[in-house]
């Protein structure tokens, strides 16, 4: 350690920042004068757990502990006196399983043990805005209305210096950006890197957000990870692509060539899917965990195409109209439930547990349903036995609630707490009187 603090004090690191996350996925820390580094690493930071979101923690509690995990040091580009990583809570000197990151390592150790390593990759949308001045946001130069603009060069080119900023950040670090481009709507743009090990690419979700909000405050504009800013544009999501590989050799064990269904995808994959589908409902309170998630999670909304985003607890071959899917060539599925706004701790670790609950149980996903979804009559999807992902906070809470297979992956703290923080979220929304009502009602009634 004293070595470690060497190097990076002649890097010009001055503070490290040991960042857990609360039940909102939001980083907390404090900074720890480098000097005190070995003291830092050992778990020297206390925190009123009281103070933070979602931690279980009453006034009346010992103090909680950071542990940072020093394997994984990134030397803030735009602020280099900051050495940032990721860190756990721990609690009388054990690790604190309300806290996500602790309870998804609990169940990478249940697959570890059932001989996979996981695989994860998160797709990034984000969009950056003006913020203003009565406290809106609003789309930069958005001085046209093509219907259509996604993939667009030039407005991918009105945002170079941020985008240039964040794809330099991507790569120096070794994430391997392999895309980027503008997406459904203007100024809405999504990154892609290589897949990591499942709590590698969490942390690096977590340090993306704050990174890209960084570099656009630079820009005197905001990264917005808001599910859906905008109800006449498509909303961000955070799609979760994963597979299990064989922890020895490291073969993809979700890739299957002679896959007798076509979609590449092995048993164990298929397996695996039904076991995302069998808590579908659940996870979606997770995956997608705000009131704005889901004013996303609609065929159109206001929207005149279509949004992309999932409608259905179903799943399919390469067909986005999905909440599950296997992508183009298989060996892997995206959860397409997963928004920009999620904990992504939190969601790997049901997405997961349910998972390896499908393979254990040897569950059947059924049919791939290889239509436009979207399109589809209330007969149809019945016929089908299709059924639709809740459609509010409210409807996700509840299947949160009563699933108990919850209960048994989180434990009872860390699922009240989450029910708690929703519940209260959703009365406090509802409880407003909006300006569509006042619209709508105030004359007509
Ligand atoms: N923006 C869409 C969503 O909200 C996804 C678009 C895509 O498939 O990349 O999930
Ligand atoms: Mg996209
Ligand atoms: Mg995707």
């Amino acid at each position: 350690m004293e070595e470690l603090k060497n190097k990076l004090k002649s890097q010009g690191v001055k503070y490290c920042v040991g960042a857990y996350v609360d039940i909102h996925g939001v980083p907390k820390g404090k900074f720890v004068p480098i000097d005190h580094f070995e003291h830092f690493a050992e778990g020297s930071e206390l925190y009123t757990g009281y103070a933070l979101d979602g931690l279980g923690q009453r006034p009346n509690d010992d103090e909680i502990a950071s542990l940072p995990d020093t394997n994984h040091i990134i030397q803030l580009p735009w602020q280099p006196e900051v050495a940032w990583m990721p860190a756990d809570n721990t609690f009388k000197g054990e690790p604190y399983e309300v806290n996500t990151r602790v309870a998804l390592k609990k169940v990478l150790a249940q697959a570890e043990a059932m001989g996979f390593t996981v695989n994860l990759g998160i797709e990034c949308e984000v969009y950056v805005v003006k913020e203003t001045e009565n406290g809106g946001i609003e789309i930069p130069d958005q001085n046209d209305h093509l219907d259509k603009v996604c993939y667009d060069v030039k407005r991918f080119m009105d945002r170079f210096t941020w985008l240039d900023k964040v794809s330099t950040t991507i790569n120096d670090l070794g994430w391997d950006l392999y895309s980027l481009d503008q997406e459904d709507a203007t100024s809405q743009f999504e990154f892609d890197f290589k897949y990591a090990d499942a709590l590698t690419m969490c942390d690096r979700y977590i340090f993306f957000r704050m990174m890209a909000k960084q570099y656009a405050a630079e820009e005197g504009l905001l990264a917005t990870f808001m599910p859906k800013p905008f109800a006449d544009k498509t909303g961000s999501g955070a799609h979760f692509n994963l597979s299990l590989a064989d922890s020895k050799t490291g073969e993809n064990l979700f890739k299957d060539a002679n896959d007798p269904r076509g979609l590449g995808l092995s048993e164990l994959g298929y397996q695996f899917s039904a076991g995302i589908l069998k808590h579908g409902p659940a996870l979606c309170a997770a995956f997608a965990p705000t009131v704005n998630s889901y004013k996303r999670l609609v065929r159109k909304g206001l929207m005149s195409y279509y949004s992309w985003a999932p409608v259905f607890n179903s799943y399919g071959s390469n067909n986005r109209t999905n909440s599950l899917r296997v992508p183009m060539g298989g060996g892997r599925i995206e959860s397409r439930n997963a928004d920009a706004s999620c904990n992504p701790y939190l969601a790997a670790t049901l997405m997961l547990a349910a998972g390896l609950q499908g393979i254990q149980e040897k569950l059947n996903p059924g049919e791939a349903q290889e239509e436009n979804l979207y399109e589809f009559t209330p007969e149809q999807l019945a016929e089908r036995g299709i059924s639709e992902l809740p459609r509010s906070l409210d409807e996700a809470v509840h299947a949160f609630a009563s699933d108990p297979f919850v209960e048994e992956v989180l434990g009872s703290t860390l699922r009240d707490e989450f029910i708690r923080y929703k519940s209260e979220e959703w009365r406090q929304y509802h409880q407003r009187v909006t300006d569509w009502e006042v619209d709508h009602y105030a004359r007509r009634f």
